[in-house]
């Protein structure tokens, strides 16, 4: 039977990244993958495939929107579906074939197949063909991932009712699609179709958009969507999902209590991810779960076994990819010995849609309910020269200060090129910078950046100066 130090199971961003840190710290390292390709739901079916559609759908919006006002002739602009999905899928495959590159390259061994307990220092490696093998480890790491949530009464049937995985290789562009949920899901896959031409309606049960977000960023980002053509029903309750054989019906209870119907192609869900433990017998190794399914920690990511450990979506916190590498890289280095530390609150959230949302930090709700005093300054980017040039005029910066210390608690973006810009921020609170310094720092012109300045400048005594 063949023996590691460390054996991690599942090879997402969280279970690749900490093989390699595994590999790099003199760890014997075994990933067990059962998908046929590493990359986990992040470069299969989730961040890098997602992003591929944004990126196309919007270049199409462009150049059938804005190419003419900047004085450039298109003639005969139309939508190659199939061409758009077979992009993408190169993408995935680009990407997931240099993970394996890497695995290689760290001298880790790769094991095709499901992982399951015996106990907690062995396992077996089912494989789709049959084979099956069992293995050793000193040390063992989650990290099998999440997959998609639904609720009660709607059965996911992969035809009308769909999850993102469908939504992410549709065989034609659809006329018309409900997605249920407005969260990060429903509104990039939403913002693709809608920008492709099919009529996008938005169900969702709260009374705002990204409702985990910081308020602001919601509003503006529903202001910005509506322009693109997405319908969205707010304070809505979804109580019924059918597949009539051609469409999809969606039925729901607006907030008077009136019953709204809906007809689709599809009907995407997209509620939520929940943990997925299944098939890894994890009662033979004596490893508890709690009720919503998420395998338990401590602060160190350990499970009640001293030498097994578990990261990323299968455990609590933010479902992220880059939130599941940090848990990753963390969990190999306290298994070695080191002192890692990870501060959950310094953890960016991005919204990939157009204006992108980006956040760190606390919201301005959450500040109120924690009693903390705070201030608050905001740019437009209507008001940025480099807004106006790029046509990208929406959205704003928002940044929270404590109001005596002046430290930054928080900065929220909704705006061209968030998702890049919020790096800023994350480096300034983790050195736990004033407002006054970020607005005292050099921020090259003509740049988006320069918005965060402004906001900073805001927030320290009212002085932005473009506006
Ligand atoms: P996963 O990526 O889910 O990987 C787990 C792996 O374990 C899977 O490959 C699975 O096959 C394997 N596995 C499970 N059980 C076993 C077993 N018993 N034996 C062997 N293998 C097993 N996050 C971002 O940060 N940015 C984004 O832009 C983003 N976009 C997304 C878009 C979509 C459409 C979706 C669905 C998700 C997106 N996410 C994004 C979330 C991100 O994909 C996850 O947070 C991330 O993949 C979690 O990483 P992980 O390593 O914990 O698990
Ligand atoms: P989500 O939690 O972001 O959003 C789910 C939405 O569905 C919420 O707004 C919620 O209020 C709503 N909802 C719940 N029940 C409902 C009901 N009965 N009727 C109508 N609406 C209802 O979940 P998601 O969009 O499915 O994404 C799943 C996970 O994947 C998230 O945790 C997210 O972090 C991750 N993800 C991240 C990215 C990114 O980082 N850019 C992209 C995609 C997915």
């Amino acid at each position: 039977m063949d023996k590691y130090d460390l054996v991690v199971i599942g090879a997402g961003p969280g279970g690749y990244v900490a093989a390699i840190r595994s590999a790099q710290l003199g760890f014997k390292t075994a990933l067990i993958e059962k998908r046929g390709t590493l990359g986990g739901t992040c470069l299969n079916v989730g961040c890098i495939p997602s992003k591929a559609l944004l990126d196309s759908s919007e270049h199409y919006l462009k150049a059938k929107k804005e190419f003419e006002i900047h004085g450039i002739q298109v003639s005969d602009l139309g939508i190659d579906f199939p061409r758009m999905i077979a992009r993408k899928q190169e993408v995935v495959d680009q990407t997931v074939a240099g993970v394996d590159f890497l695995m290689e390259k760290n001298g880790i061994s790769v094991l095709e197949g499901r992982g399951s307990f015996v106990d907690a220092n062995t396992l077996t490696v089912n494989s789709a063909d049959g084979k099956s093998e069992q293995i050793q480890a000193d040390r063992i790491l989650i990290a099998t991932g999440s997959e998609p949530a639904s609720l009660p009464f709607i059965k996911l049937d992969g035809d009308r009712i769909i999850t993102s995985k469908e939504a992410l290789e549709l065989p034609a562009l659809p006329e018309r699609m409900v997605i249920i949920g407005g969260g990060v899901i429903g509104l990039e896959l939403g913002s693709v179709y809608a920008r492709l031409g099919t009529e996008v309606h938005v169900v969702e049960y709260q009374n705002a958009i990204i409702p985990t977000m910081d308020r602001t960023m919601g509003k503006e980002l529903q202001r910005a969507m509506k322009k693109i053509g997405v319908k969205f029903h707010l304070s809505h309750g979804v109580k019924e999902v059918l597949n009539a054989g051609d469409k999809a019906v969606v039925k729901a209870d607006n907030k008077k209590g009136d019953e709204v119907t809906w007809e689709a192609d599809y009907c995407l869900v997209a509620v939520g991810r929940k943990p997925y433990t299944e098939g890894l017998s994890l009662d033979n190794a004596g490893i508890a779960v709690d009720s919503r399914g998420r395998v338990e920690v401590d602060a160190h990511l350990r499970t009640g076994q001293s030498h097994i450990y578990a990261i990323g979506d299968v455990v609590k916190g933010a479902m992220l990819a880059h939130k599941a590498e940090e848990e990753g890289i963390c969990a190999v280095e306290h298994m070695a010995g080191q002192k890692p530390h990870l501060d959950y609150n310094l953890i960016p959230g991005v919204v990939y849609t157009w204006p992108e949302v980006a956040a760190v930090g606390k919201t301005e709700e959450q500040l109120k309910a924690d009693g903390i005093a705070y201030k608050t300054g905001s740019f437009p980017f209507k008001a940025s020269g480099r807004a106006r040039a790029s046509m990208d005029t929406d959205g704003v910066v928002k940044v929270l200060a404590h109001a005596e210390t002046d430290e930054i608690l928080g900065v929220h973006i909704c705006g061209p090129r968030a998702a890049d810009m919020i790096a800023e921020a994350v480096v300034a609170m983790e050195y736990r910078a004033s407002a006054e310094d970020v607005a005292r720092m050099s921020h090259a012109h003509p740049t988006f950046t320069e918005a965060v300045k402004e906001a900073a400048l805001a927030a320290t005594g009212d002085r932005a100066l473009h506006i």
